[in-house]
């Protein structure tokens, strides 16, 4: 899924998604509760209405934004307090108020509202932030009445392997709709992130979306697929691509790079996109140097679309029970390790 945070993702408009054959995305609840507001967002039909997008959207809780020095005021058991950067106002969630936004905003799938740490906290923070996590949890799903939209729990627990295995235990009991894997990608290594992962996903029950938060690399994604991961959001491939990085089956190139001036073969040959099919890589370069903005659009639709198309195969391969050798080939083509 791509981030859409405040229901825009980065240059790529709501029809282009559809033409992308992008089939989710995911908001933040918390951002638009602040700007524009729920009653507007209401008023024009939901998330779906107002920005006309008729693919799935997932509204992330906020617990992510609400815990960062930029917000936070106050945390506890009960409730969470923060500044809004816009106006400075302040606000107090809790588990209840924030299935009541998301309700409102009437996304497809809510997330609850959890305590993520942070990457270097210690063992009883984060030994904390489990509990609050499991409490917050219980009472949102207490509090979501709408069987329209689905609920899922998110697992915390850090790189503590007790504590992962306990936060899955806790969360998975409560019988949600799905589960997620929170509070990793955030600075701590790919050799502890994927353990975690692995730990987690032993807990989750198989008969229920696996869902791994603010993840986005194309050889973390084809990784954790490969370990049981069904879901992903990161906003690693827009941003990438207004950094002028491109994918190909081969690894990425750096569109700018001056190589490119006379490259006259599209950014991936076996890329069928609708960049690759009408553009070379030395037009793009050209727009890059004349400080064009269009090449960013065109890099996020590539990408986009290589990412997609990568998890579509990966889907393909699963069904066909070929999934092995393909992971094998495309960490030998995309030329990093697995
Ligand atoms: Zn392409």
């Amino acid at each position: 899924m791509p981030v859409a945070t405040k229901l825009a993702v980065k240059l790529i408009t709501s029809k282009d998604l559809e033409a992308l054959g992008l089939k989710a995305i995911i908001a933040n609840a918390f951002i638009l509760y602040l700007n524009p507001g729920v009653k507007l967002i209401e008023k024009a039909g939901g998330v779906h209405g107002f920005m006309n997008y008729s693919g799935c959207i997932f509204t992330d809780s906020g617990g992510f934004q609400m815990v960062s020095d930029k917000f936070l005021v106050e945390i506890n058991k009960k409730w969470v307090k923060f500044r809004s950067p816009f106006d400075q106002s302040l606000h107090m969630i809790t588990p209840e108020k924030d299935i009541e936004i998301q309700n409102s905003l009437d996304s497809d799938i809510a997330m609850c509202l959890d305590y993520m740490p942070r990457s270097d906290d210690k063992y009883e923070d984060v030994e904390e932030s489990v509990e609050i996590t499991y409490e917050w949890a219980k009472r949102c799903k207490q509090a979501h009445k709408n069987k329209k939209q689905l609920l899922f729990g998110i697992i915390q627990g850090g790189c503590f392997k007790d504590l992962r295995k306990k936060s899955a235990g806790l969360i998975t009991s409560l019988d949600f709709d799905g589960y997620a894997i929170g509070g990793l990608g955030i600075g701590e290594s790919r050799e502890k992130m994927f353990k975690a992962v692995d730990v987690a996903v032993s807990y989750m029950p198989k008969d229920k979306p696996r869902y791994l938060m603010g993840i986005g690399t194309p050889q973390d994604l084809v990784k954790a697929v490969g370990m049981g991961v069904d879901i992903f959001d990161s906003c690693y491939v827009t941003k990438h691509s207004r950094h002028e990085m491109v994918f190909t089956q081969n690894g990425e190139i750096q569109i700018g790079k001056q190589k490119f001036k006379e490259d006259f073969s599209p950014l991936d040959r076996n890329c069928n996109c609708m960049v690759c099919r009408n553009y070379t890589k030395a037009y793009i370069h050209h727009l890059l140097k004349i400080n064009e903005l269009s090449w960013k659009r065109l890099v996020t639709w590539h990408n986009l679309h290589f990412v997609n198309n990568l998890m579509k195969e990966a889907r393909e391969e699963i069904k066909e029970d070929r999934f092995g050798r393909f992971e094998k080939e495309f960490f030998r083509g995309y030329g990093v390790k697995r």
